[in-house]
């Protein structure tokens, strides 16, 4: 179906989207949720079609997640995101969350690009893992000529020589696309360190540098995460995060 949205999407300063890496259950996502919306976050994300490295790696809930997606919107009035992974989705997906994300494994993925260029809802676009960043800017330019100028591109860390943190986030990257294609820049220090202690400092280095907000992995008991616990904030050090953000960056 053609939901076509030409305008390019005006987002709060900072952005704040957080919240778990999958979501796992209803009450683990609206703990997580009502917590967030205590502390003054506008924005929740949590996986339901999760693209795990390995097949045998838990996979996400699909639609039962996207269920408690709207449970989360009609409770909380938070706004969601999600991931779409395969265009088959598109539907159940769109009438779930008010966000869509594009991950980094299909940032490459021209028609998956295109279908969402043709929606009405804000599309957030990761950066391909070893994207450059001409390959980023093209595939928002797939989204945007297909009709949808409400793009969100998220800088998530790309793959380098170095492996002592999972990705090396391209700060650099974040003022380029923000010059280059006038469109907000939001960048991820949780999937681009893939280390708790890392968030904090490289979500300031990342607003410093001029993104529009951050995506922040946060779960109730980060120990017991179906995916990236190592990464995920628990809500005291959420907590701390948030107010360095808030108080920092004007
Ligand atoms: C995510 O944000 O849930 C995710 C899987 O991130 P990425 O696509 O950047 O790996
Ligand atoms: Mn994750």
């Amino acid at each position: 179906m053609n939901r076509i949205m030409n305008q390019i999407i005006k987002i709060e300063k900072p952005m704040i989207i957080a919240g778990p890496c999958s979501i796992e259950s209803y009450d683990q996502a609206i703990e997580t949720a009502k917590f967030l919306k205590d502390l003054g976050v506008t924005h929740f994300r949590g996986g339901a079609f999760k693209p795990r490295t390995s097949p045998d790696a838990f996979q996400g809930l699909g639609k039962d997640a996207l269920e408690i997606h709207k449970a989360v919107k009609r409770e909380t009035g938070l706004m969601t995101s999600t991931e779409l992974m395969d265009a088959r989705d598109l539907d159940i997906v769109y009438d779930a969350v008010d966000y869509l994300q594009i991950g980094s494994r299909n940032m490459h993925n021209y028609s998956l690009l295109r279908t969402l260029g043709e929606q009405d809802k804000p599309v957030i676009l990761k950066r391909g893992m070893a994207a450059t960043i001409e390959e980023w800017i093209l595939a928002s330019e797939y989204i945007r000529k297909a009709g949808n100028d409400q793009i969100i591109l998220c800088e998530r860390g790309i793959r380098s020589f170095d492996s002592y943190t999972r990705n090396t986030m391209d700060i650099a990257a974040i003022p380029i696309m923000k010059q280059e294609t006038g469109l907000p820049v939001i960048a991820d220090p949780s999937h681009g360190t893939g280390k708790r202690e890392l968030v904090l400092p490289m979500s300031l280095a990342a607003l410093a540098a001029g993104a529009d907000g951050v995506m922040i992995e946060v779960h109730p008991r980060p120990e017991e995460a179906l995916s990236d616990g190592e990464q995920s904030l628990d809500f005291d050090a959420f907590k701390k995060v948030y107010h360095e953000i808030k108080s920092r960056i004007l």
